[in-house]
């Protein structure tokens, strides 16, 4: 350890370290003031407010310096607060004042501004310099529903143009001109609305003024309590502190210390928690009677379902029922949900929407790895040479993750490969971008293998020490029609063999998969194929590599490791073997049975056969999200009963016989799972509405009311049952989890997991198995007359069916679907930007606005699913992915015209 002095005092620092940090970390956090310096930013030295004197001896002569950006060396003596440095910083703060408005009682951060406390504590009484030339009539930029400005307050610290720059990477804010001139510019000097502002929010929490702000004035000093808590929105996790007052939610930042987000959020996250109390919550319990709803009491509904649930399962039997739980409920909700089923109805009919996103994640890794779960964090971007995404468009859904992912791709030397149809965000700046044909990804995985076999570049050692399978696998590769993959993915093979080498020859590859991978025929098959390319390269194990999906809902990881699937109980526990029967059987005190449940699919086919009496439905928007809208509607009118836990009257919602009203994630505790294996704390931030319930009270008050003893929802009493019956929950507690959460398995002493697999496979071996493309039925079927290739995606501004973020100013942002075609296509079927195109598949017809962009390629449209009047998923398939039973909707087939408007209007008039 190495030596130096802070006023005299001797203290060890570590190599690369700042003198500030030194000094805060040693001495005060407070001691030295600081203006340009920023918990997320880099050292930028711009304000010089933080200088110090730097002597190479003891009372040697002295240089002043920025302390935020010079390093430490060994020896050096650091002065904090010499009356020289003292003297500099009034100055440079008389110097900022000459220029600011002295409004400050006023001023939206009084008592919250940096400024204020540094003009405080540097002594500045008044200003010696007299008036001059200033800035204080720039006017403020209200255009946009959550960013504002008012750059009379700006004092050019640069803070704003970094955190658009390091942390959220989109370039939007710069400065502009030059010495008494120099000011910040949003785009090409436009308003926020107009610029291509991400709304991250990042410039407003970075502003130690109030130049940059928000509408929700959060660096305002209204609230009187902040809660930590994790966002509700997708599956990245970050950590978010509430501010309320009363009962009131106030404003959203995020915390530095947060290591799932460091600071940042994306604007659903930040801004979008105004659904809360939207007058259309749900507020009461409604049964439907003669066709129209009717409120009730929780004590009649209660009443109502349990009647029903006995006498369903009296009549036709436990298989007569199943229920869909939600990811974005608690871990704990999940598991009372699927425990209902298995231990009080007895039916394994439990599912969630995983089965629609990543239930071939889960499938393929299992098969291949033994654990369904990502291999390693976020984190460990930090450690890796080459990133491989493939069917994820992280900037718009894993927005944070997103930006962590394009700061990689920017940076020179880094390598990153992108597959997938489109030209997204992350692809304009990728090394290699494979824009393939969509439902051709195990066509190029297969090619790349090939190329990393033929190439030399496998890591024997890994395969030969670690795995099995692998010689009938080679075997196979080794025998693939290149000629007939590359003409079917659209690919040259020359573009597949450099991504190939690429990722084979980096020292550390981490891939990165989303739906894109997953919703396909295929799907499983290609989960399989991105692990066969982990170990065929040695890329598992370590820091800096892996397999990690990114999951989409907030807790859909969460929701599967609890046990809402038909196949497997809480723990991924097979239901079918008979130890582990007996295991769940002992456990909840009743007879489980051993055979596997509806899928969601086949729950709506048994309800269309008239199998399936009563679905208990959970925050899931079957209707709007789920594939061929049509059947769902048919199966939920053939089901005799339909209950609907939401928020909002969804279009589910609208089909149910009984509604319940459940509570938000601000409105209960309990525990989320991101998409990297991390247990996170849920704290509750405002009560319930009036009339609601936390989901997970709901549950057990029907598990009593049907005879099951089950204490009270709370999240330190579930996890404590949940520790005891799910093996890698076996150290996690509630007051074990602070403020970052665990990263499961957790050990009975609360060690908890960054990497899996460093020695061994959960399943011992890893194996290999060879899968060959197959085109998909969609395209075989129905491709001839129904020419072109439809594939579904989301948008950054909403989330899922929208039902939340559609009640919130996003919807200011972004107010319907488009359709993404390409300009050769537009201009084949004389459709203008703008203009309604109807989409028809063998399913039916939709009509949407058309965006005409080269982000796809000729023959393929791209749109999304977020709001009701277009009902994407009118023209959805069937197909599923064969293993997993995933739908996909990655690939319908479609012919398109220039719309006439009926089919829109139709569906307007629903
Ligand atoms: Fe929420 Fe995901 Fe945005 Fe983070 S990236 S704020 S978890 S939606």
């Amino acid at each position: 350890m190495k030596t130096a002095f802070i006023n005299d005092i001797p203290y060890t620092f570590e190599s690369g370290e700042t003198m500030l940090d030194l000094i805060r970390r040693q001495v005060d956090s407070g001691l030295v003031p600081t203006l340009c310096d920023a918990p997320n930013l880099d050292p930028f030295g711009a304000c010089r407010v933080c200088s110090v004197e730097v002597a190479l001896e003891k009372d040697g002569p002295v240089k002043t310096v920025a302390s935020c950006h010079t390093p430490v060396s060994e020896g050096q003596y650091i002065y904090t607060s010499t009356a020289s440095v003292q003297r500099l910083r009034k100055n440079i703060i008389e110097l900022v004042l000459t220029d600011h408005p002295l409004d400050c009682l006023t001023c939206e951060v009084n008592g919250n501004c940096e400024l204020q406390t540094v003009a405080a504590q540097v002594g500045i009484r008044d200003v010696r310099y007299p008036e001059g030339d200033h800035h204080l009539d720039r006017s403020k930029d209200l255009s946009h529903p959550y960013m504002t400005s008012d750059l009379s307050k700006c004092i050019n610290c640069y803070r704003c143009v970094r955190a658009c720059d390091e942390v959220q990477g989109e370039f939007v804010l710069s400065m502009a001109g030059r010495g008494f001139d120099a000011h910040i510019i949003k785009g090409l000097d436009q308003s926020f609305m107009e610029s291509d502002c991400v709304s991250c929010g990042a410039c407003s929490q970075a502003c130690p003024t109030s130049a940059i702000s928000d509408v929700f004035q959060s660096k305002s000093i209204q609230a009187t309590d902040t809660t930590r808590t994790v966002c509700t929105y997708c599956g990245v996790g970050c950590n978010l502190d509430i501010s309320t007052s009363g009962n009131e939610i106030m404003s959203i930042t995020a915390p530095y210390d947060a290591e799932v987000n460091q600071g940042h959020t994306c604007l659903k996250g930040r801004f979008a928690f105004k659904f809360y109390n939207h007058p259309e919550r749900l507020d009461a319990p409604m049964i439907k009677r003669n066709g129209s709803f009717e409120k009730v009491s929780w004590d009649e509904v209660y009443d109502f379902i349990t009647e029903k649930f006995k006498y369903y399962k009296e009549t036709f039997g436990p298989d007569s029922m199943a229920g869909i739980s939600s990811s974005r409920c608690t871990n704990e909700e999940n598991y009372l949900m699927q425990k209902f089923y298995r231990a009080v109805i007895q039916t394994n009919n439990i599912d969630g929407c995983a089965r629609v996103c990543h239930s071939p994640t889960a499938l393929g890794m299992q098969r291949t790895f033994g654990t369904g779960a990502a291999t390693n964090s976020i984190e460990d971007l930090k450690h890796t040479d080459c990133i491989m995404v493939i069917g994820a468009n992280p900037t718009d859904a894993h927005p944070v993750t997103g930006a962590k992912l394009k700061q990689f791709a920017m940076k020179s030397g880094h390598v990153s490969i992108v597959i997938d149809p489109r030209r997204t965000e992350l692809a304009r700046y990728a090394t290699h971008h494979l824009a393939l044909r969509p439902g051709t990804n195990v066509a190029v995985l297969n090619m790349m293998m090939y190329y990393i076999i033929s190439e030399g570049l496998v890591d024997a050692s890994f395969v030969s020490n670690r795995t099995e399978g692998y010689e009938d696998f080679e075997k196979e590769l080794k025998g693939i029609d290149l000629d007939k993959l590359e003409a079917v993915s659209g690919v040259p093979r020359e573009q597949v063999r450099a991504a190939a080498i690429a990722y084979a020859s980096a020292p550390n590859a981490m891939s990165f998969h989303g739906l894109g991978v997953t919703e396909h025929s295929q799907g499983t098959f290609t989960v399989m194929q991105i692990a066969d390319l982990a170990m065929l390269t040695g890329n598992i194990g370590r820091k800096g590599v892996g397999v990690n999906p990114l999951r989409g809902q907030n807790n859909v990881q969460g929701s599967a490791d609890m046990g809402v699937q038909p196949h497997q109980g809480a723990g991924y526990l097979d239901v079918t073997n008979p130890e582990v029967n007996a295991r769940y059987n002992a456990f909840y005190r009743s007879e489980v049975p051993s055979h596997i449940g509806y899928k969601i699919p086949e729950m709506f086919q048994a309800a269309l056969e008239g199998k399936l009496k009563s679905i208990w439905i959970i925050g899931e928007d079957v209707v709007q999200t789920d594939p061929n809208t049509q059947k769902v509607i048919r199966a939920l009118e053939a089901t005799e009963l339909v209950i609907v836990q939401e928020l909002f009257m969804t279009e589910t919602a609208k089909y149910a016989d009984v509604i319940l009203p459940g509570a938000s994630f601000l409105e209960k505790s309990g525990t989320f799972t991101n998409g990297e294996r991390r247990v996170q704390a849920v704290r509750q931030v405002v009560d319930p509405l009036a009339g609601t319930k936390p989901d997970g009270q709901i549950i057990v008050d029907i598990m009593n009311r049907m005879g099951y003893a089950q204490p009270d929802y709370t999240p330190d009493g579930m996890l404590e049952e949940i520790s005891q019956i799910v093996p890698f929950f076996a150290g996690i507690r509630w007051d074990r989890l602070g403020n970052n959460g665990l990263q499961w398995p957790v050990a009975e002493d609360g060690t908890d997991t960054q990497i899996l697999h460093q020695q061994e496979f959960k399943r011992g071996l890893g194996y290999f198995e060879f899968h060959d493309w197959e085109e998909t039925q969609e395209i075989t079927a129905h491709g001839e007359d129904y020419p072109y290739i439809l594939t579904t995606n989301r948008e950054l501004e909403h989330y899922n069916c929208g039902a939340m973020t559609r009640r919130t100013d996003n919807e200011k942002l972004l107010q319907s679907d488009y359709l993404m075609i390409h300009p050769e296509d537009a201009a084949a079927n004389r459709i203008e930007d703008g203009d309604f195109v109807c989409l028809e598949s063998p399913r039916g017809k939709v009509d949407v606005k058309a965006r005409i962009t080269d982000e796809v390629k000729p023959g393929v449209l791209s749109t999304t699913f977020h709001f009701p009047e277009i009902m994407i998923n009118n023209i959805t398939g069937d197909v599923h992915d064969s293993e997993a039973m995933c739908p996909e909707y990655k690939v319908v087939a479609v012919k398109i015209r220039k719309s006439k408007g009926k089919f829109k209007q139709l569906m307007q008039d629903k």
